[in-house]
C-alpha cells in the first residue's frame, strides 16, 4: 500500500483552556482532492499550521508523504506547499522577489524558469515586477498560491484560498487548482463554501470544535445530509 499524502493521528492542541483540536485522526491519500470543512473556530487553520510546522501539537503524530513533521521537519516541509489564509507580505518586495525569497528558503537558487511558468499559469506575468503593495486582494491571493508552488511540492494545502475573491477570479482559481490535482498533486482545501467543496473535492471531512464529525465521499455526504443541513453545520 502506498504511503498516505497526509497522515494525522491523535492530533490534540489546547490554547490555554481552549481545546482547538480534540483528537483528530485522518488519512489523505496521494492524488486526492480533499475538503476540510467546518465553521469558524473548528480547528482547520490550527491543523494546517501544525502540518506546516508552525504550531506544535500537545499530542499526536503528523506525517507528510511519510515524513514526520517534528522529527523529519525538513523533508516533511519540502513535500508540502501551503497557501495560508492571511495575506501577509513584505509590501516593498516585487512579486518576483517574493517568489525568489521563497525559493531561497528551500535552497533553490536557480528557479527563475519555474517561477516564470507559475506566474504565467496564474495570470501574474504582467505583475511580476510590481510591488506587493500595488496588488489587489485577488492578485495577492494568487501570489500566495504561487509561493506555495515554488519548490514543486506533491502535496498542496490551501486555507480558504477564495475568501474575498470575486466570482470570476474564483472560477479561475478553481480551474488552476483542479489542474494541479489532475497533474497528480494531492490537494487539501479548507473552505466555507459548500458549492466549492461540492465542485472540487473527492472526499470531505467536517470538523467541529476540534473533532471530525463526518468523513465521507462528497457525493455520499451530500446524499446523507441535505444541502441545507450541511450549510447549517458549516454556519
Ligand atoms: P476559521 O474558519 O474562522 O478560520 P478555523 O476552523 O480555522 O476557523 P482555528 O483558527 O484553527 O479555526 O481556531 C480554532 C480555535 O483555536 C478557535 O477557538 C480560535 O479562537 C483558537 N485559536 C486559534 N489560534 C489561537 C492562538 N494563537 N491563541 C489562542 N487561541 C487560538
Amino acid at each position: 500500500m502506498s504511503v498516505s499524502a497526509i497522515s494525522i493521528r491523535g492530533a490534540r492542541k489546547h490554547y490555554g483552556p481552549l481545546q482547538a483540536l480534540a483528537g483528530v485522526d485522518l488519512e489523505i491519500r496521494q492524488g486526492e482532492f480533499f475538503g476540510l470543512l467546518g465553521p469558524n473556530g473548528a480547528g482547520k487553520t490550527t491543523l494546517i499550521s501544525a502540518l506546516a510546522g508552525l504550531t506544535r501539537l500537545d499530542d499526536g503524530v503528523l506525517e507528510v508523504m511519510g515524513h514526520d513533521v517534528v522529527s523529519d521537519y525538513r523533508n516533511a516541509r519540502r513535500q508540502l506547499g501551503v497557501v495560508p489564509q492571511e495575506l501577509v507580505f513584505d509590501p516593498f518586495f516585487t512579486v518576483r522577489e517574493a517568489l525568489r525569497l521563497q525559493s531561497g528558503y528551500f535552497g533553490l537558487t536557480r528557479n527563475d524558469a519555474w517561477i516564470d511558468e507559475i506566474l504565467e499559469h496564474l495570470d501574474l506575468t504582467a505583475k511580476a515586477d510590481a510591488n506587493m503593495r500595488m496588488l489587489s486582494g485577488g492578485m495577492k491571493r494568487r501570489v500566495l498560491v504561487a509561493q506555495a508552488l515554488v519548490h514543486r511540492p506533491p502535496v498542496i494545502v490551501l486555507d480558504e484560498p477564495t475568501a474575498g475573491v470575486d466570482v470570476e477570479l474564483r472560477q479561475g482559481l478553481w480551474a488552476f487548482i483542479r489542474k494541479l490535482n489532475t497533474d497528480g498533486h494531492t490537494i487539501v482545501l479548507t473552505t466555507h463554501y459548500l458549492e466549492e467543496a461540492e465542485a472540487l473535492c473527492h472526499r470531505i471531512a467536517m470538523l467541529k470544535a476540534g473533532r471530525i464529525v463526518a468523513l465521507d465521499t462528497t457525493s455520499n455526504l451530500l446524499h446523507r445530509f441535505s444541502t441545507h443541513a450541511l450549510r447549517v453545520r458549516l454556519a
